[in-house]
């Protein structure tokens, strides 16, 4: 940590609901000051911005406690948005979640993972809502949550799990999944689980795919099997109606 968000990170406040305390550390810079580099920068920026001198995001949101405007780095901002959970009266959600979060801790702990990440934990509570969202034939939300496991992957740096975890979402995507949230035939008949004709892919995928493949040296025709081999137990497995050969035809076109 740097010398001055040491001096900007101040322990903040304490909440006492019931028997249960929570500590929330305070962050963010009240004072034009990047929050990676700790340059200083020449005003407080209004909205979010590249840093001229470490050229990482500066995100700026407005603190709880003091109702003013801080810069923060994008992995501050879930605790500034906890912090206002907890201002807005959603208080009791909060106790859940956390509730949610330690048993799913315990139960990794117990799995022989020693100290379970936050990104640990996210990927297990993704993984848990699949076969829900599944049985709702909420597919637009099980395609979100299988993106986001991605991301989770991304960012613990296992790059051939993310790609693989984002082809999988292309394949959905093509299909153009739906959030029936029944499965009452007259209303799928209307609004189907899967309907290519509102297939749309989505350009940020692309390109984390098209980095991916980049950085873990995938050439273009091992994409095409890796794809297809991977998208045709998707396709059992969801009863998708367009077929992986036919999806790898579509993305293919779309990748450089
Ligand atoms: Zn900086």
């Amino acid at each position: 940590m740097s010398f001055l968000s040491r001096i900007f990170r101040v322990f903040g406040n304490s909440r006492t609901e019931g028997n249960e305390t929570i500590e929330i550390p305070r962050v963010g810079n009240k004072e034009p000051v990047c929050p990676h580099c700790s340059i200083a920068l020449d005003k407080m920026p209004g909205r979010k911005k590249k840093c001229p001198s470490c050229s990482e995001f500066i995100f700026v949101r407005t603190c709880p406690e003091e109702r003013v405007k801080v810069l923060v780095r994008e992995d501050q901002i879930e605790l500034i948005e906890k912090k206002w959970a907890i201002e807005n009266g959603a208080h009791e959600q909060f106790l859940a979640e956390n509730r949610d979060r330690e048993a799913i801790k315990n139960q990794l702990m117990s799995q022989g993972i020693d100290s379970p990440t936050d990104l640990d934990v996210k990927w297990q509570q993704l993984k848990a809502s699949l076969p829900k969202l599944a049985s709702e034939y909420k597919w637009g939300l099980y395609r979100n949550a299988r993106l986001g496991m991605g991301d989770v992957l991304k960012k613990q740096g296992k790059l051939s799990e993310a790609l693989d975890t984002y082809l999988e979402v292309c394949f959905i995507d093509l299909n153009g999944p739906n959030n029936c949230g029944t499965k009452d035939p007259e209303i799928l008949k209307m609004l189907p689980p899967f309907d290519p004709k509102s297939a749309f892919l989505a350009p940020g995928v692309l390109g984390y795919i098209e980095k991916m493949c980049k950085e873990l040296n995938v050439k273009p025709e091992d994409l095409g099997s890796r794809f297809i081999s991977l998208s045709s137990e998707v396709e059992h497995q969801l009863k998708l109606p367009i077929s992986a050969e036919e999806a790898w035809k579509e993305l293919s076109g779309e990748l450089r």
